[in-house]
C-alpha cells in the first residue's frame, strides 16, 4: 500500500530525513518510535505533504501513485490521514458539521454527489456509538476548550469518520494521559481493518500496550536504524534509545 524509497527531505539547509525506506501493507498496524528530534515528526508531515517540508531524494508511492505529484487535500482525497491535521478552532462549527463538509468535500473532489442526509446521520450515530462518544459532545464547537482528552476523541472520531486508507498517528510525546491513550488505542484497534493501515508514531512504549504494532521501527538522526515486532518496543522500554545511540 505505502512504499517509501531512499526517502530525503529537509527544512530551509538542513537535511532531517536522510534516507527512509519503509513498506507498509494494508492490514497491518506499524509503530515508529525514536528518541525527540528523530525525525519522527517529519517523517509523517512529509507523507502528508506538508509543504513546510522539500523532498530531496527518494519516493512515496501509495497504491501505486507518488505521492510528490499530489497536493496535501488530494492525499487526504487519496485516504491519508494525520492525526492533527485539524487542530483549528472554529467557533459555532460543531464537531459533527465540520466531519459533513470534510466528508462531501472528498466525495466531491472524487465527483460524486453529496452524502445524502440520512445516509450521514447513520455514520455519524454509527461511529460515535462505537467510539462511545455521547451526542453533547458531537454538537460542541470544533477545538473550542477542548481538553487534552477530547481534542483526543476528536481526532479520532475524524478518523473513524474518513475511513482513511493510511492513517498515521503522532501522538506528541507529551500530554497523553491514560484516558487519552485509551481513547487513541479503542479507535485504532476497532478501526483497523485488512483494508487500511496504521501507522503509530510514539516515543513511548504505552500506547503500543494497548495497539499492539505488527512491526516496530526505531528512527534515528533521520533514518530507521532498527526494525523488529512488536517484542522490540519492550526492549526499548528497558534499556532506552542509548544503545541505539551508540550503535549509530
Ligand atoms: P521528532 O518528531 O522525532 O521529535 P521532528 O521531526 O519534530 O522530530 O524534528 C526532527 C529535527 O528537525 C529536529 O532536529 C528539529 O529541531 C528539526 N526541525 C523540525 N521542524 C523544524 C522546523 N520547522 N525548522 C527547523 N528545524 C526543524
Ligand atoms: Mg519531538
Ligand atoms: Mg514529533
Amino acid at each position: 500500500m505505502l512504499s517509501i524509497k531512499n526517502l530525503h527531505a529537509s527544512i530551509g539547509d538542513k537535511e532531517i530525513l536522510k534516507g527512509i525506506n519503509l513498506e507498509i501493507k494494508a492490514g497491518e498496524v506499524h509503530a515508529i518510535m525514536g528518541p525527540n528530534g528523530a525525525g519522527k515528526s517529519t517523517l509523517s508531515a512529509v507523507i502528508a505533504g506538508n509543504e513546510n517540508y522539500e523532498v530531496t531524494d527518494g519516493e512515496v508511492i501509495l497504491d501505486g501513485d507518488d505521492l510528490a505529484e499530489l497536493a496535501p487535500e488530494e492525499r487526504a482525497h487519496k485516504g491519508v490521514f494525520l492525526s492533527f491535521q485539524y487542530p483549528v478552532e472554529i467557533p459555532g462549527v460543531s464537531v459533527t458539521n465540520f466531519m459533513r463538509s470534510a466528508i462531501n468535500e472528498t466525495r466531491k473532489a472524487k465527483g460524486q454527489e453529496e452524502m445524502p442526509a440520512n445516509e450521514m446521520l447513520k455514520l455519524i450515530r454509527e461511529k460515535s456509538e462505537l467510539l462511545e462518544i455521547d451526542r453533547k459532545f458531537l454538537s460542541r464547537s470544533l477545538n473550542e476548550g477542548f481538553s487534552g482528552g477530547e481534542k483526543k476523541r476528536n481526532e479520532i472520531f475524524q478518523m473513524a469518520m474518513l475511513e482513511p486508507k493510511l492513517a498515521i498517528l503522532d501522538e506528541t510525546d507529551s500530554g497523553l494521559d491514560i484516558d487519552a491513550l485509551r481513547i487513541v488505542a479503542n479507535g485504532v484497534n476497532k478501526l483497523k481493518s485488512e483494508k487500511n493501515a496504521v501507522v503509530v508514531i510514539t516515543h513511548y512504549q504505552r500506547l503500543l500496550d494497548y495497539i499492539v504494532p505488527d512491526f516496530v521501527h526505531v528512527l534515528y538522526n533521520g533514518k530507521i536504524v532498527k526494525s523488529g515486532d512488536a517484542s522490540l518496543a519492550h526492549e526499548l522500554e528497558d534499556k532506552g534509545y542509548d544503545w541505539i545511540k551508540a550503535e549509530n
